[in-house]
């Protein structure tokens, strides 16, 4: 079930008029609130890792970073962005020469194939620009839903939730959601926080779940959130166990 936005100012003038349902999802409302400010101030400088100069370039970006670290997409982006600058070059370009410039991201083939077809709608569609809206970008072959947030967010500006596998992973140990499916977190998210926070709010969960908030070994004993975390344990609780496994530069 989603989580819905109840306004504090409800609790705040009638207390005795809440339900024990309005009054739990307020109190989740508040520990969330509580706890993305800790996030702030743990990672002032989140942002997106991918190296971009334009909507374009992110988007490709983008494209290339599914099953791929940040770091290997930024090492082989500025020869590519060099060789195609618009759309059009994408579209027209030689398949097995696109393949060459991305092998290392891995899975080169299909990426090559969706950044030929996604310059191609490009081109036919939209006047070989990238659209502003989710639900054109959608369409692009080879953008979900996270690509298109993505986008929107860091491109254009237009606040959006990107869940990706870290995002999904925290808000389900922060019990933020109790969904697996992306577009459900999506919603939960959206329903807690404030439409000015979306995006950068995705940067700080990513942050920590690629420095901190790990899959497996979550470095729960110098945790930042450890007090307000529903999930402390999940991971090594001593101080010294849990410092080895704090990534500094994250998963990039
Ligand atoms: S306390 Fe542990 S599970 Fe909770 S956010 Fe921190 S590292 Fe993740």
């Amino acid at each position: 079930m989603a989580l819905t936005v109840y306004p504090l100012v409800i609790e705040e003038t009638y207390p005795g008029r809440m339900s024990l349902d309005d009054a739990r999802r307020a109190a989740t409302v508040r520990r969330a609130r509580r706890m993305d400010r800790i996030l702030a101030t743990t990672y002032p400088d989140a942002r997106c890792e991918l190296d971009f100069a334009s909507p374009l370039e992110l988007l490709v970006a983008t494209v290339l970073s599914a099953q791929c670290t940040d770091q290997r997409v930024n090492a082989v982006t500025p020869a590519l962005f060099a060789r195609y600058p618009d759309a059009a070059a994408y579209a027209s370009a030689d398949r097995e020469e696109i393949e060459a410039l991305i092998q290392p991201t891995g899975f080169f083939r299909a990426k090559a194939a969706n950044l030929q077809g996604l310059a191609q709608v490009l081109c036919d569609r939209f006047g070989g620009e990238v659209p502003e809206s989710l639900e054109d970008l959608i369409t692009l072959p080879g953008v979900g839903r996270k690509t298109a947030n993505v986008v929107l967010g860091d491109a254009f500006g237009v606040p959006g939730v990107t869940v990706d596998t870290h995002v999904g992973r925290l808000a389900r140990r922060f019990a933020w959601s109790e969904h697996s499916d992306p577009e459900r977190v999506e919603t939960d998210l959206m329903g807690l926080f404030p439409r000015k926070d979306w995006t950068p709010l995705s940067h700080r969960m990513i942050w920590h779940g690629r420095r901190m908030c790990h899959a497996r070994r979550p470095a729960c004993g110098v945790c930042p959130l450890a007090q307000q975390c529903p999930s402390f344990g999940e991971g090594p609780t001593d101080p010294i166990e849990a410092q080895r496994l704090v990534r500094t530069e994250g998963r990039r």
